[in-house]
């Protein structure tokens, strides 16, 4: 392996996400996003969602956080959670054939796709890009990976979240517009994916606001379940 570059200020730290069952860490390279993924949703948002192909945005990978704490961001007063599957890859490439898509996949999570919705509504309006509503600090909690190698690769299943033990979001992997497959051959026509990317999934309807002290539970039947406090 060649030497690392002696850098002129610290390096920042490689980001890596936790593993159930494993003292190993997964490295993260990128976090991709599907927006409007589950039909209730896209109407929930004013969308036709049988017309209007996917379409993905980013977020850092440093975004991503694991302490089970969602420190209420700054220049927003209407901070919305959103539940989603998680996806690890573990191999890439461009223009992936969709029989070889699920092969690139190297485990699944539970995430929140936290998304300051009054900056994006504006940002909407402005057609402008999305970033400051949605890749803010902290902005995706995440659960711990689990190996597709133990549980498959889920394609139905509920996906819940509640607040502060009120349900608020539930619906079914089997709901997704843009199946698991379809997602990594839409976004490696656009994107060279890489061992080491995230694809948060989309979330189903339901969506809402927080208040600092919420305490937000979710999950995915069969993959993992997760706990944020909003501080
Ligand atoms: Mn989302």
């Amino acid at each position: 392996m060649a030497a690392l570059p002696v850098t002129v200020i610290p390096a920042p730290l490689p980001v890596t996400l936790p593993v159930a069952g494993s003292d190993a860490a997964f490295p993260v390279r990128r976090v991709y996003c599907v927006g409007r993924n589950y039909a209730d949703h896209a109407i929930e948002m004013g969308h036709d969602p049988l017309r209007e192909p996917p379409f993905f945005f980013q977020k850092n990978p440093d975004n991503l956080v694991t302490d089970g704490h969602f420190p209420y961001p700054p220049l927003s007063s209407n901070v919305h959670f959103e539940v989603e599957l998680v996806m690890a890859l573990q191999a890439g490439g461009k223009d992936i054939a969709a029989e070889q898509a699920l092969d690139c996949v190297w485990g699944y999570g539970v995430g929140i796709d936290f998304t300051r919705r009054d900056l994006q509504d504006g940002l909407k309006k402005a057609g402008r890009s999305w970033e400051a509503a949605k890749a803010f600090e902290a902005s995706a909690p995440v659960s711990a990976l689990v190996p597709a190698a133990m549980i498959g690769h889920p394609q139905q299943g509920a996906i819940w979240l509640d607040v502060n033990g009120a349900r608020k979001q539930s619906g079914d992997l089997k709901q997704m517009i843009w199946k698991l497959p379809e997602i990594v051959v839409e976004l490696s026509k656009l994107f060279t994916l890489a061992p080491g990317d995230i694809i948060m999934t989309g979330t189903p309807a339901g969506v809402g606001p927080i208040q600092r002290g919420d305490i937000l539970s979710c999950g995915v039947e069969g993959v993992a379940t997760l706990d944020v406090r909003v501080v």
